[in-house]
């Protein structure tokens, strides 16, 4: 929400786009707040101040203060919200529990002449698709291509009529298949030829997969009711409770950040001996004592506050690269969990 040709210097990140946090980025001289969850989550038939996204909207408006919600992007994203939570609660080899999408993959081929190899695959790295931990992966072999310019053509390399022979590279590099536009733009510029010669092949390889929720696993198991301790600790949630037999043994372990209890038949088939999530209801916690799975449940707040020190760390470190010098960014210090606890 907002106007898209507003300057922007100073961004506040908070985890809910309430009254109160508009009003404390208003205060802060903010330009725009970064939510994680958007204030409409129901299409909404009027804009009243009587309700509290109106509430939201009407002052957000009014103070010029525009407002970028990102919920299950940041939820499924890799480096996103659940990647993080895995990292606080000590989980390792993470894969998403529920896949919304799968990478898809191809393969580009270009046939370049020898003198040109290094910067086309230069121009084409900037686009391609790691290995695993390896990056700038392609693999050249030599060979000749062939070609007898016509009239009208411009030949970077011999003349009109004349069949030419030139020994040229067969270049290749994997590639998303989302990224072909831009890599095929930077083909034709790197390259010499005015009309490069090139071939796209869709692979059945698998990307990499996006997803709800996480599964992996404790470097050491440990039980239920330690297990809940260090969440509880982990997170600063007060609230935590747990479903299972205390003694229970953990370490394979599912989470899904918010209220993500759609997730517990997933965390069952994966073998996860417990899921980690917040808003559970009773006959949730009935029947997961029923399929055998343990919950914690760490209140839906706890489990996605720590998106606000994270985003603002990220957002600190990529402005600047990407033409943002100067923006300051901040983290809301109004946000609390709404439940509170008897002690
Ligand atoms: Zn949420």
């Amino acid at each position: 929400m907002g106007d898209p040709t507003a300057e922007i210097t100073r961004i506040m990140v908070a985890l809910d786009a309430t009254p109160a946090v508009i009003e404390s980025a208003l205060q802060a001289s903010c330009q725009l707040l970064v939510s994680h969850h958007p204030m409409i989550f129901k299409p909404q038939k009027s804009v009243s101040t009587a309700t509290t996204p109106g509430k939201s909207i009407h002052a957000a408006i009014r103070g010029g203060l525009a407002v970028a919600s990102m919920h299950t992007n940041y939820d499924i994203a890799c480096g996103g919200l659940n990647d993080l939570l895995s990292e606080r609660l000590g989980l390792k080899a993470c894969a998403p529990l529920q896949v919304t999408a799968t990478q898809e993959l191809a393969k580009l081929v270009v046939f370049v002449p020898q003198e040109h190899l290094d910067r086309v695959r230069a121009a084409l790295f900037s686009h391609a698709e790691s290995l695993g931990s390896y990056r700038d992966c392609s693999f050249s072999a030599m060979g000749e291509g062939t070609f007898t310019p016509l009239d009208g053509a411009r030949p970077f390399i011999g003349a009109v009529g004349t069949l030419e022979k030139v020994p040229e590279y067969r270049l290749e590099v994997l590639l998303d298949r989302a990224k072909l536009p831009q890599a095929l733009k930077s083909l034709v510029s790197a390259h010499p030829y005015e009309e490069p010669a090139y071939d796209i092949y869709p692979l059945h390889n698998r990307g990499t997969e996006n997803g709800l929720g996480r599964i992996g696993s404790l470097p050491e198991a440990t039980t239920l009711a330690d297990y809940t301790r260090q969440v509880a600790a982990q997170l600063g949630a007060p609230g935590t409770r747990f479903v299972g037999d205390p003694a229970t043994r953990i370490q394979k372990v599912a989470l899904c950040s918010g209220s993500g209890t759609s997730v517990m038949h997933s965390a069952v088939r994966a073998g996860a001996h417990v899921l980690v999530t917040g808003d559970v209801k009773y006959h949730q916690a009935r029947e997961a004592e029923d399929l055998g799975i343990a919950l914690i449940d760490a209140g839906h707040f706890h489990t996605e506050i720590i998106m606000a020190e994270a985003v603002a760390a990220r957002l600190r470190r990529i402005l600047p690269d990407s033409g943002f010098d100067g923006c300051q960014v901040m983290v809301c210090k109004v946000e609390t969990d709404p439940f509170r606890y008897l002690h």
